[in-house]
Order: C-alpha cells, then sequence, then structure tokens
C-alpha cells in the first residue's frame, strides 16, 4: 500500500524515521513520504527526515509538557500552515495517510486527531493514525492522557491501529530502555503490512493487494496488528502446521494489542517463498482465526519474499469490543479522576471516556 507518513510529536517522529528507514532498507518503496511535525525543536534536530515546527509563539520550541489541549490548539491554529507544507508531500499515488503519534504525549496526544480531522477534510483516500498507546508502568497523566486522544482519534480517522508500549516489550526492559527495540519492531511489522500490499513481484491470485488491507479497517474504529515468524521447510506440503501454528501464536501472542481477539474483520498475510506456502496451510489458520475473533470477514494472502523463513501477519479491525480495549479505557478513566482530583482547576471531560463504546 503506498502510503504517506506524518509523525506528530516526539514518538510519532520516530517512530515515523525508523519505518521509513525499514521500508528503504528493504527495497519496499511503499512509503511515499515521511514528514514530522512538532512543538518541541530539540525532537526534531534528531530526525533525517523533514521536518516542521509549530506552535513557536506560544511554546518558543520547547514543547507541551504533556497538555494534550494545547497539543491540540496548536495543531487546529496552524493547520493551514501545515496542510500547505503536507500538499506538497503527499503523493498523488498516495493509497492512505498514516499519523504516527504517541497518545499519552501532548503534541502527538492532541495534534493527531485534529490533524486526522484536518486531512479527512481535504484528501479522499483513508486517514489512519498509528497511535502508541503508553505501557502500564507510565504515570496517570499519560493513560488520561492517551484515554482522551483515542476517543477523538477513533471519531476523526478512519481507523486506529494501536500499538501498546507493552506488548512487544522484550524482558525486563522498563518502556523508556526498550523504545529503540520497540520501535524497531513497529517498523518492521507495520513495514511488513504497509509492503505486502504493494509488492508486485510474482504476482499471483493468492497475492495479497493493499484493497484487503483497506477493507479490513473499512469500518473504523481501533485495529490491531500480530507477527509471529518460524524456520520452514522448503516443501509447502510439509509447511501445513508450521503454518497454523503461526497464526495461533500471531494472533494469541504477537498482537500489538494483546488480548483482544473479537473482531470484526481480520486479514491474514503469509510472507514467504512462494513454494513454501502451504494452501492447506493457510486455508486452516484462516478458518481457525475466523472462530477465534468471531468474524465472518477473513481476508487471505500471500507476501512472495525471498527468506527461508515464514511470516504470518495479522490485522484485526474493529477490536474496540475485546476485554483488553475496555481495560484500558478502565485505566485512563481512573487515572483521569486521578489527576482531576491532584488539580481541581484542570477540567478533564470524563464523559467523554463514559460514553465512548
Ligand atoms: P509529545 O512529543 O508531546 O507528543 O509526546 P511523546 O511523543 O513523547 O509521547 C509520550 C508517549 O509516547 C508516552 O506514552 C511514551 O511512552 C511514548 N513514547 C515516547 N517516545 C517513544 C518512542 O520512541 N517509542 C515508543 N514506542 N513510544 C514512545
Amino acid at each position: 500500500m503506498k502510503v504517506v507518513l506524518i509523525g506528530v510529536g516526539q514518538a510519532g517522529g520516530k517512530v515515523t524515521q525508523v519505518l521509513a528507514e525499514f521500508d528503504h532498507e528493504m527495497g519496499f518503496d511503499a512509503i511515499r513520504g515521511a514528514f514530522a511535525v512538532n512543538t518541541a525543536k530539540a525532537d526534531l534536530q534528531s530526525l533525517d527526515i523533514d521536518t516542521m515546527l509549530i506552535g513557536q509563539d506560544r511554546v518558543k520550541g520547547h514543547g507541551v509538557g504533556g497538555d494534550n489541549e494545547l497539543g491540540a490548539e496548536i495543531m487546529q491554529d496552524e493547520a493551514t500552515e501545515v496542510m500547505d507544507q503536507l500538499d506538497a508531500r503527499i503523493a498523488t499515488d498516495a493509497e492512505a495517510v498514516m499519523i504516527v503519534a504517541g497518545l499519552g504525549g501532548g503534541t502527538g496526544s492532541g495534534g493527531a486527531p485534529a490533524l486526522a480531522k484536518e486531512l479527512n477534510r481535504v484528501y479522499d483516500v483513508p486517514i489512519y493514525v498509528l497511535g502508541i498507546l503508553p505501557g502500564r508502568n507510565e504515570g496517570s497523566l499519560y493513560q488520561a492522557n492517551a484515554g482522551r486522544s483515542l476517543k477523538t482519534v477513533i471519531r476523526e480517522a478512519d481507523s486506529a491501529l494501536l500499538i501498546d508500549n507493552d506488548a512487544w516489550r522484550t524482558s525486563n526492559e522498563t518502556v523508556q530502555e526498550g523504545f529503540e527495540n520497540i520501535n524497531k519492531q513497529i517498523a518492521q511489522r507495520v513495514g511488513l503490512l504497509l509492503a505486502a500490499g504493494e509488492i508486485v513481484e510474482g504476482v499471483g491470485e493468492s497475492v495479497v493487494d493493499s484493497s484487503e488491507i483497506i477493507n479490513t479497517l473499512r469500518d473504523g474504529g481501533i485495529a490491531s496488528l500480530g507477527y509471529a515468524s518460524a524456520e520452514a521447510a522448503p516443501d509447502a506440503s510439509e509447511n501445513v502446521n508450521t503454518i497454523t501454528s503461526l497464526a495461533r501464536k500471531s494472533l494469541l501472542t504477537g498482537m500489538s494489542l494483546p488480548n483482544a481477539v473479537d473482531a470484526e474483520a481480520a486479514l491474514l498475510v503469509i510472507a514467504g517463498q512462494p513454494d513454501r506456502i502451504s494452501r492447506k496451510g493457510v486455508e486452516r489458520a484462516r478458518k481457525w482465526i475466523e472462530e477465534e475473533t468471531g468474524s465472518l470477514q477473513v481476508r487471505g494472502g500471500d507476501f512472495p519474499l525471498d527468506s527461508d523463513r515464514l511470516a504470518a501477519l495479522v490485522l484485526l479491525g474493529g477490536v474496540e469490543r475485546s476485554q483488553r480495549v475496555q481495560e484500558f479505557m478502565d485505566r485512563a478513566r481512573e487515572a483521569n479522576q486521578e489527576t482531576e482530583s491532584r488539580d481541581a482547576t484542570e477540567e478533564f471531560d470524563n464523559e467523554q471516556l463514559d460514553d465512548l463504546f
């Protein structure tokens, strides 16, 4: 899928850059543009992609310090300038725009939904948000910010693909220590998904294309992405079980939003050498995903890649009714109340969270 990425805020810019680098290193060319917008000058200076500093008259390049209402206001006030900058960067062949942001901070948390709204007014292609949720050990301000941001993101974007910062952490790292590693994992997984709908080599009936990604995300709401890979035998007939177990592993332990399997729609992509991909395995895996997610819309497709391994990517659309998402919203609501009682003068709109789902 040909996509233009716009990172908003610190995490947004960093993840946009690693995604663009991964796409370039792999030679996929699915990412047709990468741009970063921020209120903090220092965060932009460490990036190699094109950048734009906003909110200079209000925060003088120092960032909004976790104030996502200020982040939203600045994006709204400077929407015309931002849209002007984007106009030249959104390639005419782009099939989607993806805004990337950490939802727990200030600039990305407030700015991403405001930007999604603007982009949706102007462009016909789907506007997705790749949103990073704070890990459990991050403070209550992060949780509350993410809860409020998510509600607006769901309304303004065509789909919110969420990554829980706890999901792809390794060993005992704290979230802070693990950012680099998490960002690499996000880049690899999201990068593969975008490229899967793009590669045209080895075109065959079973090769996945971008319309399948778009259709899986069509109903809006929250989406998540899972991944698992394993060694594979050279002969497809020996890989029936490998493929079914990869699909299971991806859905049960590899999702970007763990334990959220009730879904409206799903897409199973098997990546690897076409000779190694067992059709019987793919069919069984799809059936299993159908049962597990309760979705009647399970799409499937191959992603021909020159590797001795096979990988399963599972994209779920419409997971907002899952228990995990409800848990997150409860956590955000609690945090919102805590933050509220700490600072009675600050006005948080709890109803916004209550009427979310
Ligand atoms: P902003 O610059 O005001 O938008 O704030 P940040 O982008 O720093 O957002 C803070 C949130 O993003 C927190 O939940 C952090 O855990 C998360 N975050 C910050 N940097 C990174 C990063 O490099 N990778 C990931 N995965 N999350 C990050």
